[in-house]
């Protein structure tokens, strides 16, 4: 790596990652008057999610005046959900906007960190085996950047096409083709209605059915997006209505599930209205009804899926895949199909390859991942953990606050302005949070996961990344947003130990 352009020495801040999280991390860095900042992306270019993932239908599942930076409207999305290209767009805009991307470094993945208690340093190794030293640390790798792939038998020696949708091959062309998709999360909602209109045939192999909401997928006409642009008081006021109905739906859909389950349920039959509307095969309509409750998983909106999985060309397997041999999939039920292309919709490897995304080895040797898996998955404000001293990990547990990701991005920003506040009045040296404090959180995440879906409702059915092989939902931090950013103006300084 080329150290001359970052001054021919060490390094301030090293963020791992150039998604949304890792561009909002470098924003506050440079706020604080952070030059000497480093911002390593294994990809060729910026954008994590929306960078990587390129398959037809991609498109926000959150409302886009919510799901983006509070500080950056951007009166030029195309509608109320955005197509995944724009956030492509966005996120390139606010990079050089806010003058972070001569910071970037493509190409360069990153294999682990190690702090050096003597020299006060991580000693960052890159995947050629060069190693930077950086007085902070920055893991804002994100929680869905692995790509799953299904340990089914034979898959290996399918003889077609095999296309993951987080690594999508523009060059497969779909048309008359006989494909399966593997999988029916959010993406697999997204990228059906597109495929089921191009290709001959398509079957779709279900494990658990996924709740679906209807999409108010309005379009937004130049005249609105010029009202927004000169007077964007009126996008705000638009934005003030979207968070205000998805904090809603969280906080009481899945946080306070034991006062509102009523409402939960609610939700639940809204879905089947849409459902029963959209699927007239009442068979189909039986094998597409979760038998989880709403909020274990991640919902999703959609008006096109149900519709395509009604197409005569779209078949839905529910009896399990056993084995996929050369060209065909075989169930468990004893069904074959002959296909010649294989789209895996199978998300992402939040538990065994992320959390975290790389190896990182604290103070004595403590390896986080390990530390994790042996204890419990905990981080401090979803921001820091003790025994690691001047790091801050950002897809962490317990981080992930409202449905929209900006509002984790925005709130970890605030905590950065105040830790580092403190960090210079102190001297510079660096922080580590107490191991009290961090207990003392978790105890408090614990508590409140108590009234949740999780905790009491009916998840066992619902497969969901959200919850870990311990049957714990890490992951969310369990209060609404509000609750999230006002922390963090004000938790106690006392919190952390400084340098
Ligand atoms: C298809 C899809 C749709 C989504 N839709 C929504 C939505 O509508 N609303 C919502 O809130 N969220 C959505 N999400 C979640 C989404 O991941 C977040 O909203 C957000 O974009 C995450 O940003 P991030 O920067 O934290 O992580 P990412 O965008 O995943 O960025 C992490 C970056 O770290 C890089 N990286 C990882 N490991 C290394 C390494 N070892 N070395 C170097 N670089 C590394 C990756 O290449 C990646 O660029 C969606 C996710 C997917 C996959």
């Amino acid at each position: 790596m080329d150290t001359e352009r970052f001054g021919g020495a060490d390094l301030d801040v090293v963020v791992v990652g150039a998604g949304f999280g890792g561009i909002g991390a470098a924003i506050e860095f440079k706020r604080l008057g952070f030059e000497r900042l480093a911002i390593l992306e294994r990809e060729d270019d910026l954008g994590g999610t929306w960078h990587v993932n390129r398959y037809p239908g991609l498109t926000v599942d959150v409302p886009s005046t919510t799901f983006s930076y509070w500080f950056e409207p951007n009166p030029d999305w195309s509608g109320l959900y955005a197509r995944g290209p724009e956030l492509k767009e966005y996120a390139t805009r606010v990079a050089d906007k806010y003058d972070v991307r001569r910071h970037m470094r493509f190409g360069v993945s990153v294999d682990g960190a190690r702090w050096d208690e003597d020299e006060g340093v991580w000693h960052v190794t890159l995947s050629g085996g060069e190693v930077l030293r950086t007085r902070f640390l920055v893991c804002a790798t994100g929680f869905l950047s692995q790509p799953a792939t299904p340990d089914i038998p034979g898959i290996e020696d399918f003889a077609g096409t095999v296309v993951h949708t987080a690594r999508w091959d523009d060059s497969v062309a779909f048309a008359g083709r006989r494909a399966a998709v593997i999988g029916t999360g959010s993406t697999a909602v997204q990228v059906i209605p597109e495929l089921a209109t191009e290709v001959a045939e398509l079957t779709v192999y279900q494990r658990t059915p996924i709740w679906v909401m209807p999409k108010l997928d309005l379009r937004f006409p130049p005249a609105v997006r010029r009202l927004f642009a000169r007077v964007p008081v009126t996008q705000r006021a638009v934005r003030l209505a979207t968070d205000s109905f998805m904090e809603f739906l969280m906080v009481v859909a899945m946080w306070r599930y034991r006062t509102f389950r009523r409402l939960n349920v609610s939700a639940a039959q809204a879905a089947w209205v849409h459902r029963f509307l959209s699927v007239r095969d009442r068979r189909l309509r039986a094998a597409l009804t979760p038998s989880y409750d709403y909020g274990c998983k991640r919902p999703t909106v959609s008006n096109g899926y149900y519709r395509a999985l009604g197409r005569p060309n779209v078949h839905l397997e529910t009896s399990g895949i056993e084995r996929i041999e050369a060209d065909a999939v075989v169930t468990r039920d004893g069904g074959r199909r002959e296909i010649d292309t294989l789209v895996l919709a199978t998300g992402f490897d939040v538990w065994k390859t992320n959390l975290p995304a790389i190896e990182v080895i604290g103070r004595d040797g403590r390896n986080l991942g390990k530390w994790w898996r042996d204890t419990r998955f905990q981080a401090y404000e979803g921001v820091s953990v003790p025994g690691f001293p001047n790091f801050l990990t950002l897809a962490s547990p317990y981080a992930w606050v409202g449905l929209s990701w900006f509002n984790t991005v925005e709130y970890q920003q605030r905590h950065i302005r105040r830790l580092f506040g403190e960090v210079a009045r102190t001297g510079g040296g660096g922080f580590e949070v107490t191991a009290e404090a961090n207990a003392r959180f978790l105890a408090r995440m614990e508590d409140l996961l108590g009234d949740s879906v999780f905790r009491l409702g009916n998840c066992a059915s619902s497969n969901s990344y959200w919850i870990n092989g311990r049957g714990e939902a890490p992951l969310f931090r369990p209060t609404s947003v509000r609750d999230a950013v006002r922390t963090q103006d004000r938790f106690p300084l006392t919190d952390y130990t400084f340098r």
